[in-house]
């Protein structure tokens, strides 16, 4: 409110657009709010202190309010042909750069759905609404504005788009949105690995990813961002990697729905294990131990995630611990346990455990054994501890049968070396 007055007062129009309006109207809360308004940047700038301009493509003000900001856009026109000029810059149709300013009428029908092109307006408290908006809303219909495919053309990622909000909104996609979804999927290998993630947060870490992921799988939208999770969900219908996925973004729904902390290292982890895990199989094969197989299996798979929803450093890292711990928590019993028990990514490991065991993996008794251990007091860690260490896995009871029923070592004798392959 005092972003629009004070651009009210010194004689600029001001609205609300987009998301907060639509949420507003279909009673919900908004994320976050944005104001549309006919000051340029330079002079959203003078009128506010806390004012700073961002964006190489587009010129935004961000006011800040503490840890809010209030994102300030200038009408912008989808200028069209011969007056594109310098500032609109079209490659295969696809928008490079888009700093024509231009009315409100404009700046409406270059936005993105119907629903989300709705301008509030403080001067009669009415809502703006150039493009049938407010009847699709109230009918719960995503509607694309103009001709779709030239739309998901100048930008693929409002396929992705298209998804998020008929999942978020409960809406159903208007048919001419929804047909040319398939044949347009592959425009996505052209969009860059980074704007690829940050819509990936935007579509898993929102409440609804089980859904979302059925969804884009639906549309063929998924495999451009996770090759290789798609390729392993394919093979196997009925089998572990598509219990993974699903089982994760499940978890990762209900965690967001009790307000815990989630984090995409963790959905990245269990979307790529399969991948990961085969490959990794296949190296040990070939003669590799299985903890270097591991850590090239997971570069590799890494090396592929980053050509499409690339994911950061700063995660990549915590997921690869995920994978590393596996191995070490299908022993159970012996020295060592004790001590991975204080590993900070100890946590997030043995979830990741528990989400395997769900999704069909055959781990024996580690899953229980390691509850055991968190549950039980100090002693109690010592006692179970004094098992000798051991694969829990259907592959240590393999080798056990296969070594003739080996007899057990005392504690001190095993440790976690006894079974390893
Ligand atoms: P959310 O509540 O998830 O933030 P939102 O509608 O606010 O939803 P944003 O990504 O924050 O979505 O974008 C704000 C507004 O900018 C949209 O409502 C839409 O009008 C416009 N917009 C955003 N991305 C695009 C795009 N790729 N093409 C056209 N218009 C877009
Ligand atoms: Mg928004």
């Amino acid at each position: 409110m005092k972003v629009l007055y004070r651009l009210r007062e010194a004689g600029y129009a001001a609205y609300l657009v987009g998301g907060c309006v639509r949420d507003m109207l279909l009673g919900r809360e908004p994320k976050d709010f944005d104001v549309s308004t006919d000051a340029h940047p330079e002079q959203v700038k003078e009128l506010f202190r806390n004012c700073r301009l961002i964006g190489r493509r587009f010129h935004l003000a961000h006011v800040h309010f503490g840890r809010e900001i209030i994102e300030v856009a200038t009408f912008r026109a989808l200028a069209s042909g011969e007056d594109d000029g310098e500032d609109r810059l079209v490659e295969n149709g696809r928008i490079i750069r888009d700093n024509v300013y231009g009315t409100i009428e404009e700046d409406a029908w270059r936005r993105d759905f119907t629903v989300n092109a709705l301008y509030y307006n403080i001067d009669d408290f009415s809502v703006v609404d150039y493009v049938g908006g407010v009847e699709d809303l109230r009918a719960g219909v995503l509607r694309l504005i103009g001709d779709p495919e030239t739309r998901y053309r100048e930008d693929p990622v409002r396929m992705l788009r298209a998804v998020r909000f008929a999942v978020k909104l409960g809406f159903r996609l208007h048919p001419h949105t929804e047909a040319p979804l398939r044949a347009l999927a592959p425009l996505l290998a052209g969009i860059s690995p980074a704007r690829l993630y940050e819509e990936v947060l935007k579509l898993f870490l929102a409440g609804s990813a089980e859904q979302t992921v059925e969804m884009l799988r639906h549309y063929d939208l998924f495999q451009h961002l996770f090759p290789g999770a798609e390729r392993s969900m394919s093979a196997a219908r009925e089998g572990i990697a598509p219990a993974m996925i699903l089982r994760a973004a499940a978890n990762t729904d209900a965690r967001i729905a009790q307000d815990k902390p989630v984090t995409p290292a963790f959905l990245y982890a269990a979307f790529l294990w399969t991948p990961m895990r085969e490959r990794s199989l296949a190296l040990q094969e070939q003669g590799q131990p299985e903890l270097p197989a591991l850590q090239q299996a997971a570069r590799e798979v890494m090396q592929e995630q980053s050509q499409h929803a690339i994911l950061p450093r700063r995660y990549a890292l915590p997921m690869r611990e995920i994978w590393q711990m596996q191995p070490r928590l299908q022993r159970i019993g012996g020295k060592k346990a004790l001590r991975l028990l204080e590993h900070p990514r100890f946590r997030a490991a043995y979830d990741f455990l528990l989400l395997r065991c769900e999704a069909g993996e055959d781990l024996g008794e580690s899953c229980e054994w390691w509850t055991r251990m968190q549950e039980t007091d100090e002693t109690g860690r010592q006692a179970l501890c004094e098992q000798t260490g051991k694969r829990a896995d259907g592959e240590g009871r393999r080798k056990r049968r296969r070594r003739g029923g080996r007899r057990r070592g005392g504690a001190a004798a095993g440790g976690q070396t006894g079974d390893q392959p």
